[in-house]
């Protein structure tokens, strides 16, 4: 048996961050992973996937040269290298990684809690006061026939040309991310969306209004509509069939995403550990992510209580004690141009029963926004009508991810909407001074 101070069962960036912080302090770290540290935000998500959106906006931005005065001929994409650069992006990244959990014991293998509270790997067994699990999520797929010829966000990743059209099953962040990079690209994308609306979690508003301005890129959304099956319908075309409006519907495309959600992976011996999971096979935490066992945790995607990279970090901090406000966790959707959220949404606010206010303010006020030929856009921000402090805000249009941040601090700092947008100068040109111009 090897003994540590603690057990991080999945190296992604909840894993990786606190082994090597605690490493660093001074305490014995066994981390353990069966594939390259990074986990999925690394390897198969957050990086691979900005890496595409990043020259799929350079390729926009070339098409659009002659607007600004540039003249750069014509505009093609080299897809094998679009990819090349992501691997070797990812690749650096990799090396990042690998020389932060340094100091931990990095386990390659399959780990499985054993009943008496230990962590086999092998024939070894490892025991720690504190084991955390961080064992993320895989992508979900609707059991429905023909799901064996759709691809999931992995299989995008992988693919080594571009197909002529693509038909995403989806609308929520992955769905939109590949539909908006995929169509910068010049594929013709139609998105199939069994809800009302894009992005479920979004406030409605700002969700409409990304749709709208996606749809004038040329993405084609239907919504309302249950896929129900895929079919071969020649040697390169697949049919999606979905109940619609009018019945029985289909899109003909080459390639089918599935992006319908993801689903927990969690260790084998879970039940037997006593570690509860809900009906969904998510592990079962309280507000400090303890496990039903004493001494365990699970932070991440595995708890299933919100997917996102940094509030796995998060989690695993607070998991280790930290003071960290989970509160106000900022979401964002790259896309182009991109939509961000921190804190309630309009339809959240409203079904608490809190009194609050909406503000708001478009990029085409913003001097820096014009220069940029990016006024397309609207921020809106939520507070409380007695306190005027600001509960929520909503952004679409460029760098909404970087500027949904101050919004983020304002929250967790208690800010009222005068504080942000009076009390604190913003530089000028800058598009931070969207929040001075709400109305
Ligand atoms: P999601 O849950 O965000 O969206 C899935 C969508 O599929 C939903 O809108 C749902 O209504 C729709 N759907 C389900 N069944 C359907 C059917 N039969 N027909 C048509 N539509 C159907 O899931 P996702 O987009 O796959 O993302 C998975 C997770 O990964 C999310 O939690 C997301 O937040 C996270 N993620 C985050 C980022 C980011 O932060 N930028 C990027 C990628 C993924």
């Amino acid at each position: 048996m090897i003994n540590a101070n603690l057990i991080v069962i999945g190296a992604g960036p909840a894993g990786y961050t606190v082994a090597a912080e605690r490493a660093n302090a001074g305490e014995k770290v066994i981390l353990i992973d069966y594939a390259f540290p990074g986990g999925t935000c690394l390897n198969r998500g957050c990086i691979p996937t900005k890496c595409l959106a990043a020259s799929a906006e350079v390729m926009l931005t070339a098409s659009e040269a002659a607007s600004f005065g540039i003249s750069v001929g014509e505009v093609k994409v080299d897809y094998p290298a679009v990819v090349k650069r992501m691997e070797t992006i990812v690749e650096g990244l990799r090396e990042n990684v690998r020389s932060t959990i340094a100091p931990c014991k990095f386990v390659w293998g399959q780990a499985r809690i054993l009943p008496d509270g230990t962590v086999g790997i092998g024939d070894e067994v490892y025991s720690a006061p504190k084991v955390l699990i961080a064992t993320g999520s895989r992508p979900a797929a609707l059991p429905i026939p023909g799901e064996e010829l759709t691809i999931n966000s992995d299989g995008v990743l992988q693919l080594e040309s571009l197909p002529a059209s693509m038909a995403i099953i989806g609308a929520g962040v992955i769905g939109l991310e590949f539909a908006s990079i995929m169509a910068a690209f010049g594929v013709e994308v139609t998105v199939i969306e069994y809800l009302k609306e894009v992005l479920p979690p979004f406030d409605k508003e700002v969700a409409k209004r990304l749709r709208t301005m996606l749809t004038r890129r040329g993405i084609k959304f239907i919504l309302g509509a249950a896929v129900t099956s895929v079919s071969q319908e020649s040697d390169s075309l697949k049919k999606v069939t979905y109940a619609g409006k009018n019945g029985d519907e289909s899109v003909i495309a080459e390639q089918v995403v599935m992006a319908v959600g993801r689903r927990p992976v969690v260790p084998e011996g879970l039940a037997e550990a006593g570690i509860e999971v809900d009906r969904r096979g998510y592990i079962v935490t309280d507000n400090a992510m303890r496990t039903t066992r004493p001494g365990f945790y699970a932070v991440g995607d595995c708890n299933g209580k919100l997917q996102l990279a940094h509030a796995a970090t998060a989690q695993a901090h607070v998991a280790l004690g930290a003071d960290v406000d989970l509160n106000a966790i900022p979401a964002a959707v790259f896309t182009y141009p991109e939509a961000a959220m921190v804190g309630l949404t309009t339809e959240q606010a409203e079904k608490s029963g809190i009194a609050f206010r909406s503000a708001k303010a478009l990029y085409a006020a913003n001097g820096k926004a014009q220069a940029a030929g990016q006024a397309d856009g609207m921020l809106k921000i939520l507070y409380a009508a007695d306190t005027r402090r600001i509960i929520g805000c909503h952004i679409v249009g460029a760098h909404a991810a970087d500027l949904i941040q101050e919004a983020a601090t304002a929250i967790v700092a208690n800010l009222t909407i005068d504080d942000l947008t009076v009390r604190t100068v913003h530089s000028h040109p800058t598009l931070s001074e969207i929040f001075t111009s709400i109305k």
